[in-house]
């Protein structure tokens, strides 16, 4: 029996269902993959910031991605954000040994300008999850967090001397009547991507597009045609956001998609 195409998700659980795993499901839903949900922190905010994150017990996160991968096939893994440090070295071994294409959102700040991540994960990301990884996606703020340095093709050359294949830069929370996302791959060859900067502010935009390239790409979309596609699925998603709350709009990725 041919099996369905899985993406293995490792995210953090945001209870307005914005961003973090359910943006992940989704997003996977919508372009017909089936999503293997692994949490690896409880939050607690609302659809304006981040208040708090709690990490599952990294012994806990260890089981769930044994008793997963022992019996499904995911074929491609996306990572968004990680609970602490110690989740670092149980991550990297699985996906290693799982040896399928990785996809990094680096979350390291909500939008609401809270940070997510210490120094301490942060350091444990940059040297033993990129090196694994096919493509990461940090926003411009957080590529020049991670690279420190201004300019946008420095921080990508930067990022990419860490290890990925590729970085995409996204460009939705820099300035401008339109969206730039920059893509540094092989040979430093620079692509870039533009879209029409919707009025509104979002809450789940960047989770949206991670989770969706990572699906095309367990569907076996070569890279640039994965990005392409996703950020037409993220923009109509956004196009049609659903106001939850008193905060940002939350990307409508199921209804009218497809
Ligand atoms: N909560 C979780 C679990 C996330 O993964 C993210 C971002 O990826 C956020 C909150 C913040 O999302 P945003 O920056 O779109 O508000």
């Amino acid at each position: 029996v041919q099996r369905a195409t899985q993406l293995l998700c490792l995210s953090g659980h945001d209870p307005t269902g914005g961003a973090g795993i359910q943006a992940d499901i989704e997003a996977a839903a919508a372009v017909g993959v089936h999503a293997l949900g692994v949490i690896t922190a409880h939050t607690v905010q609302d659809t304006s910031d981040v208040e708090r994150v709690s990490a599952v017990a990294p012994i806990l996160l260890a089981a769930q991605l044994d008793a997963l991968l022992a019996d499904c096939s995911p074929s491609a893994a996306k990572i968004g954000l990680l609970g602490d440090a110690a989740q670092v070295g149980v991550v990297a071994e699985r996906l290693r040994r799982l040896g399928v294409p990785l996809i990094i959102d680096p979350v390291l700040r909500a939008g609401g300008g809270r940070n997510l991540v210490g120094a301490e994960l942060k350091a444990e990301l940059l040297q033993n999850l990129f090196p694994l990884a096919e493509l990461i996606t940090p926003n411009a703020q957080e590529a020049r967090l991670l690279a420190g340095v201004a300019d946008l093709q420095r921080c990508g050359r930067a990022l990419l001397d860490l290890g990925p294949r590729h970085v995409l830069i996204t460009g939705g929370d820099e300035p401008g009547a339109e969206v730039a996302d920059l893509l540094f791959g092989p040979g430093q060859i620079v692509q870039r991507f533009s879209s029409a900067r919707l009025p509104q502010s979002f809450h789940g935009a960047g989770c949206t597009l991670a989770a969706s390239i990572a699906a095309l790409r367990a569907l076996g979309r070569p890279l640039p045609e994965a990005i392409e596609q996703a950020r037409r699925y993220t923009h109509t998603a956004l196009a049609h956001a659903l106001v939850i709350g008193n905060g940002r709009r939350i990307p409508r990725r199921l209804v009218g998609q497809r």
